[in-house]
């Protein structure tokens, strides 16, 4: 079987990521979410949360047993240095684990869904970029009103991502979410045919 062509979908914060991954699953493309598997990673008993709790120690856990995520966020914020020690446990495992479902996609394509795709890299080979674009005033007004958070912290957020002109230079695709949702299901349905083709088009087995 070819190798499903891999769609790297990225966006800054509040963009429409988890809106646009749902309608792509809706369709019954199979997406693999960096932050759905950021968050299992660190789960009590799996191999990142021992090396977390070994090198942070137990004051960090919730009553659960689980990681106290408010904890963790505190211990983080506005120190680089335990940042960079809290990926250095955490991002091989989500690597290991996007690699192991990405492998196991028996469809033509597949979503990989993340929101630090262009910041940090990516140890994938991903065929295209799809980019979620919106102004960063709308991304402010849609996340702050999801989060019930203040438009100062979101903006706060937006600032520390990439520029929404740089990110737009990485893309092959671009969705506009400036509009409605049956927008959204116009576009997302216009690539899905576009990717099937591209898919199908590819030759040989290609890895
Ligand atoms: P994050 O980066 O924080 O994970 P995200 O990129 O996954 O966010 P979503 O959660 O999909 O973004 O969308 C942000 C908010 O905007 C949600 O409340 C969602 O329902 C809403 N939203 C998404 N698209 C539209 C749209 N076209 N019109 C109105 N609201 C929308």
């Amino acid at each position: 079987m070819k190798r499903p062509l891999h769609v790297g979908l990225t966006g800054g914060i509040g963009s429409g990521k988890t809106t646009v991954s749902n309608i792509f699953a809706d369709l019954g493309v199979p997406v693999i979410d960096a932050d759905i598997i950021a968050r299992q990673v660190v789960r009590a008993g799996q191999p990142a949360f021992d090396k977390i709790v070994s090198f942070f120690g137990e004051s960090i856990l919730g009553e659960d047993g689980e990681l106290d995520r408010s904890k963790m966020r505190t211990l983080v914020f506005n120190d680089k240095q335990t940042r960079k020690k809290l990926e250095s446990f955490t991002h091989p495992e989500i690597h290991n684990e996007m690699n192991r479902l990405s492998e196991q996609v028996s469809y033509p394509y597949c979503i990989i869904s993340s929101p630090l795709l262009l910041e940090s890299g990516t140890a994938y080979k991903l065929d295209r970029i799809l980019v979620i674009d919106l102004s960063e005033s709308e991304q402010i007004r849609r996340a702050s009103a999801r989060d019930q958070s203040e438009p100062e912290e979101i903006e706060k957020i937006v600032r520390s991502q990439l520029d929404r002109k740089d990110r737009l230079e990485f893309a092959d695709d671009i969705i506009s979410n400036d509009k409605d949702l049956s927008s959204l299901q116009k576009q997302v349905d216009q690539l899905h045919m576009k990717y099937l083709a591209m898919a199908e088009s590819r030759t040989g087995l290609e890895c």
